[in-house]
């Protein structure tokens, strides 16, 4: 069986990486989501195992001793890694295994797997991102700030990812990320 792709998927917060991310796994089967683990407490409705796993420093520190991430950053005062088992495990069955994760995991990933996709999700503009940041009601005007003025600081790490990728309309930025996948899988 064809080995699948692994993709860099970096977009800073608000610009809607997320909602894009439901309709990529809802309209392509290859597709695969990478489940993280980190440091952060869960926002109202999220599961253990399924939109991360929670885990406490000492046993994320644990795992990095272990040598059991590809990548990890730390991200406005938490930490977020990506389990490097799992990820290949699922790229052995033939799945494009997406890593929804910032820049500077981005970073290391491109260096120790040249040959993954890298995509980097940009907002129509600033003020839209803003806009949509403070929309989402979920953190309070201190975290705001420090994810506004983190955004500004990702949007200049787009020239080292391979895809640009506007989400100006959800299912277009969709469809456009379905095509790049079926051009690098060819
Ligand atoms: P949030 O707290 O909003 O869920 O995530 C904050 C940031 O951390 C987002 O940019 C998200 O993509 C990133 N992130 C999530 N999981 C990982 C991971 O495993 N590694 C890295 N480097 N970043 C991650």
């Amino acid at each position: 069986m064809k080995k699948g792709k692994l993709v860099i998927y970096t977009g800073c917060s608000g610009v809607g990486k997320g909602t894009i991310m439901k309709e990529l796994l809802k309209n392509d089967e290859s597709i695969k989501l990478s489940v993280s683990c980190t440091t952060r407490v869960p926002r109202p409705g999220e599961i253990d195992g399924v939109h991360y796993y929670f885990v406490s420093k000492d046993k994320f520190n644990k795992i990095i001793e272990e040598d059991g991430f590809l990548e990890y950053a730390t991200f406005c005062d938490n930490m977020y890694g990506t389990p490097e088992k799992a990820v290949d495990e699922l790229l052995e069955k033939g799945y494009n295994v997406f890593l929804e994760i910032e820049v500077q995991g981005g970073m290391q990933v491109m260096k120790k797997r040249p040959d993954c996709v890298s995509i980097f999700i940009t907002p129509p503009s600033v003020e839209e991102l803003e806009r949509r940041l403070r929309g989402r009601g979920t953190e309070d005007e201190e975290t705001i700030k420090k994810r506004m003025y983190r955004a500004l600081e990702e949007l200049t790490y787009e020239k080292y990812y391979k895809y640009s990728v506007l989400n100006d309309e959800v299912d277009r930025a969709t469809q456009e990320i379905i095509g790049i996948l079926k051009k690098e899988s060819e």
